[in-house]
């Protein structure tokens, strides 16, 4: 093969073969393809679309580019399965999830990534609690899964390696938008971790990364038929995402929504409802659970018992966290030194939040990246953000900032004043969870 006949093959509308899928891939991470070569056969797949079966090998390929995890030689008394999400704000669900799936019975292997434009990062959160490490020897995350049932970690270099390369061409030659590209770019990181089941959670709204419904539902059918003919049980839950999913948003303060939530202190309605509908499916689709109804009673009894709680615990002192982080959060998670209210403009209903913009004002604040090597601020965020739907007077809070400085303060009012709508009339509520893709 040759990598110019193969790009040429697929921009005149051909179909490629596994064997020559492979082939391509095989140069990305070696540097054999050169970067011009890729971005051409990028913008070609962009126009001409890849076939399920080529979406098959091509995530294949970059699955096999790098590691892959294997869990057989453990023999573990569970499934291994995991849960991946699009992107969203205030989405602190791996968190809590995780630990639920492990006091079930499950193995969740997570390997998560750091926010990305204004979504947040699972990662990005886990860095927030002092002492843990997202990075451990390959041994120890093998050993923390099989005894404690989850470990929640990040990306390493030899995971996927060609997606790296690739994705980094793609961002810079406005072909990011194929659904093709973006089922094999996640999935091909997410089945590195050598999963039996993945329950991938697509966002749809104002904060959502696909920017139509249409569009998310096209991506989470791809995910769908690809995870499973690449040998994983996949299925897919459509989610909302027209509101930051938690009252908070940023790093330390999120971390501390999943702590109120795992030891029982509060379960906000909407982030309760995504929760259990992932993890019901996880334990369905694993065959941990005959059937919805029974996972939802085993869920809700690892969360009452505190199984749930105490595998978070044990999770992050054996990733070298504080062990009394659940008791004594305020202890060990930074706090910002200025707090200050967002003061609504408008008097009556919040009628819809750009969820985008409040991601943007996180971010702005210093709980994002601007750039990939920038450093992340913990304490910084938003709390007490006020939900679609809710009634409320001149000058009452729409939210609380938690900034560094008091410019950044000032600022960040503005984004959230501009992001919030205030109406006369209180807008229907929407669902949470829109289909089920199995
Ligand atoms: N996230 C990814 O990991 N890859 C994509 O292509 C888009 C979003």
């Amino acid at each position: 093969f040759l990598p110019q006949e193969i790009v040429r093959k697929k921009r005149d509308g051909g179909i490629l073969t596994a064997e020559e899928i492979q082939f391509f891939v095989r140069g990305i991470p070696d540097g054999s393809t050169t970067e011009g070569q890729i971005a051409a056969f990028a913008m070609a797949v962009y126009f001409n679309d890849m076939t399920m079966d080529e979406r098959v090998a091509f995530t294949l390929a970059m699955r096999d580019s790098g590691q892959v995890l294997e869990w057989k030689s453990l023999d573990l008394p569970g499934p291994v399965v995991d849960k991946h999400s699009t992107g969203g704000v205030g989405d602190v669900v791996s968190l809590m999830l995780g630990p639920m799936i492990a006091a079930c019975g499950g193995f969740v292997p997570m390997i998560s990534g750091r926010g990305l434009g204004h979504t947040g990062g699972t990662l990005d959160k886990f860095d927030s609690i002092p002492g843990y490490s997202t990075v451990p020897d390959p041994e120890l995350f093998r050993k923390i899964v099989k005894e404690v049932g989850v470990a929640i970690i990040g990306q390493t270099a030899q995971l996927a390696p060609a997606d790296k390369r690739f994705y980094s061409i793609r961002d810079t030659t406005a072909t990011v938008e194929s659904v093709a590209m973006i089922t094999g770019s996640i999935l091909s990181k997410k089945l590195a971790a050598g999963l039996d089941a993945l329950v991938m959670d697509v966002k749809v709204g104002s904060g959502a990364f696909m920017p139509t419904f249409e569009k998310s539902v096209e991506l989470a059918e791809s995910i769908v038929k690809v995870g499973n003919g690449a040998g994983t049980r996949t299925s897919a839950i459509l989610t909302g995402m027209n509101e930051s999913l938690c009252h908070a948003a940023g790093n330390a303060v999120e971390v501390r929504v999943a702590i109120d939530y795992l030891s029982g202190k509060a379960r906000p309605a909407r982030l309760h409802e995504v929760t259990m509908a992932l993890c019901a499916e996880m334990l369905v689709i694993s065959g941990i659970a005959a059937d919805d109804t029974q996972a939802r009673a085993r869920l809700q009894a690892a969360l009452d018992s505190g199984e749930a709680a105490e595998r978070f615990a044990r999770m992050v002192t054996a990733l070298g966290g504080p062990a009394d982080l659940m008791d004594k959060p305020d202890a060990h998670l930074e706090t910002a030194p200025i707090i200050v209210p967002v003061p609504a403009l408008h008097a009556g209903f919040v009628t819809s939040t750009d969820t985008r913009e409040i991601g943007l004002a996180v971010v702005a604040l210093g709980g994002g990246r601007v750039r990939p090597q920038d450093a992340i601020d913990f304490a910084v965020g938003l709390t007490g953000l006020m939900e679609l739907g809710e009634q409320v007077a001149v000058g009452q809070p729409l939210a609380m900032v938690h900034a560094r400085t008091q410019q950044a303060a000032e600022q960040a009012v503005r984004q959230v004043q501009a992001a919030y709508k205030v109406g006369a009339v209180k807008a229907v509520a929407e669902p949470m969870i829109f289909r089920t893709i199995r």
